[in-house]
């Protein structure tokens, strides 16, 4: 999606270790106007799937996913991290390792709030190694709930998450996919993407 591509390249910074810092639209401010775009992309691209409610997990896919709910008209549930082992039955619950804080932590959702019933776009800000996702996926099958599709902003295509999550079958469409970024020069390498 050029416009996410160019707001990347004029706003995002570098850095080392292969993050990316995009903290003035995406992660500490929110440019609810860019979100408005993204959403309806994905709503284009995941036209004819009878998707029920948005999942996502806290804290920074919230917004975003917030803003696909309401442009899909239908009700966002966040999946909560917790350190603790949590002992009440009436969650479904999984690890996940955090890129971004080298932690895990334990996350959970209501058995309220995800069941068998429900068609799930799962949307998030960012796409490294997958764990993330794949626990969102694990939350999802534990519910028996069935996932028409994956929204991701940014795709960091020299991790492993992307394969790793394609190679499941599941519909994944990342708005904005880096094939490289170099913290010493400032250069971004989008992949193409040929259907946006
Ligand atoms: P994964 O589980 O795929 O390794 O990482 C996904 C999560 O880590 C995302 O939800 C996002 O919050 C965070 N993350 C991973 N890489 C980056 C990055 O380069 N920049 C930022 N801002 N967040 C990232």
């Amino acid at each position: 999606m050029k416009l996410l591509e160019d707001r990347i390249r004029k706003d995002g910074i570098i850095r080392e270790g292969n993050v990316l810092k995009v903290d003035s639209f995406i992660n500490h401010q929110m440019d609810i106007a860019l979100f408005r775009e993204m959403a309806r992309e994905w709503k284009r691209l995941f036209a004819g799937k009878p998707i029920n409610k948005v999942l996502t997990i806290e804290a920074s896919g919230i917004g975003i996913a917030a803003v696909v709910a309401s442009e899909l008209n239908v009700p966002v549930v966040f999946a909560k991290k917790s350190m603790s082992i949590n002992l009440d039955y009436d969650n479904y619950e999984t690890q996940i390792q955090s890129f971004t804080h080298k932690k895990i932590y334990n996350v959970i959702v209501s058995k309220k709030f995800l069941t068998p019933e429900d068609h799930l776009l799962i949307v998030d800000d960012f796409l490294a190694n997958g764990c993330a996702l794949m626990g969102l996926l694990e939350l999802a099958a534990e519910a028996g709930a069935t996932v028409e599709g994956i929204g991701i902003g940014i795709e960091k295509g020299f991790q492993a998450g992307g394969e790793l999550v394609r190679s499941k079958g599941v519909q994944l469409e990342s708005l904005a996919i880096i094939e490289s970024m170099d913290s010493t020069t400032g250069e971004i390498v989008f992949r193409p993407q040929p259907h946006q």
